[in-house]
């Protein structure tokens, strides 16, 4: 597709390890960012352990889907905690799971809900502009602010989980305990930059504790707003000198043919696919790139249709731009010897 990586890093690397685990234990010692509670969840009693939402389906409560995921319906849409569904089930045994009661830790985002409003609302960050919010995308800050409005809760951080980050605890204290993936994935932000910086003889912390020489910009899917905009500019404040995200472009939804991209359902365009479809094409590329650009959902939903695809390709491309470039080299030779003239404005 003509797309190359800048630099390409995995949070599976020990240094992202190494960073997360340092990243919780500062909080940790902070002791007033966390809390620790001991919750009932889902245990699977054949395979030994805790099921993950996504391991776990059943009924969806709003609109009966019987395969509704712990987290999620993607009938109806609705987002779940796993004890709302009707005869939940594991995926690992296809039997009932039990509940038991397992500790977790909550990082405590209500105690951040007043300073982030005001970031949010009016881009003032400890007494001082930090951004300018006319700048932030409207759904972006209304979808914000409609959290904060609701009240934000503690947020459990950690997991039960047989992979994962292990919590840098004592073994008594957090034996099979991993850290939550929304709380160490942003943190790979972190961790990648220091694996380029080494990799360079760079410093990385003039990337990310750079003050306001340094705009931290996530481009980002509307799904992902909450985290980028709320959990992690709140993890980086409580751990302190990190710069905040100068603004956080989401995009909404691109659709295909009136529905939801799905690959578990086979609806979508598969890159290779796409390649050996045009293989003939030589600009095959840059006419999806601009089909894409096109169509980009900035403000609301948007959907990839292949007869606009066709249209876009032929008309806007071929038609309109190539007939513009075609007349004006056209017309450079005719009048002008192929020379581009002098320009004499005044215009
Ligand atoms: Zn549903």
């Amino acid at each position: 597709m003509g797309i190359s990586f800048d630099y390409y890093h995995r949070t599976s690397e020990p240094l992202h390890h190494e960073t997360a685990q340092d990243f919780f234990l500062k909080l940790y010692k902070k002791g007033d960012e966390f809390e620790e509670r001991t919750v009932e969840q889902y245990y699977d009693e054949d395979f030994h352990q805790f099921l993950a939402d996504r391991y776990i389906v059943g009924t969806c409560p709003r609109c009966g889907h019987p395969e509704a995921y712990g987290d999620q319906c993607e009938k109806c849409g609705s987002d779940l905690s796993p004890s709302e569904l009707i005869n939940p089930r594991s995926t690992l045994s296809g039997k009932t799971p039990i509940l038991r009661p397992t500790k977790h830790w909550y990082f405590k985002l209500d105690k951040h809900a007043g300073w982030l409003r005001e970031w949010i609302a009016t881009g003032v960050l400890d007494g001082k502009q930090h951004h300018d919010p006319r700048q932030w995308r409207k759904h972006v800050v209304g979808q914000c602010l409609s959290w904060l409005d609701g009240g934000l809760q503690p947020r459990a951080i950690t997991r039960d989980l047989d992979w994962g980050i292990a919590l840098p605890l004592s073994e008594q204290e957090a034996a099979g305990k991993v850290l939550y993936v929304w709380f160490d994935a942003p943190i790979g932000y972190i961790s990648s930059t220091k694996q380029w910086a080494l990799e360079n003889g760079k410093d990385w912390e003039a990337y990310w504790k750079g003050g306001d020489d340094v705009k931290l910009i996530h481009f980002i899917g509307k799904d992902n707003i909450v985290f980028h905009c709320i959990v992690f500019p709140a993890m980086l404040k409580a751990y302190g000198d990190f710069v905040l995200p100068y603004n956080v472009p989401a995009n909404q939804f691109l659709n295909f043919e009136g529905q939801k991209f799905s690959k578990s359902r086979g609806w979508g365009i598969e890159q290779h696919e796409y390649l050996e479809d045009f293989k003939d094409f030589p600009n095959k590329e840059d006419a999806l790139r601009y089909a894409l650009l096109r169509n980009l959902p900035e403000n609301r939903d948007s959907d990839f249709k292949w007869d606009e695809f066709v249209d876009f390709h032929d008309k806007d491309l071929a038609d309109n731009l190539g007939n513009f470039v075609n007349r004006v080299a056209v017309l450079t030779h005719k009048y002008y010897d192929g020379v581009v003239p002098a320009v004499d404005g005044p215009w």
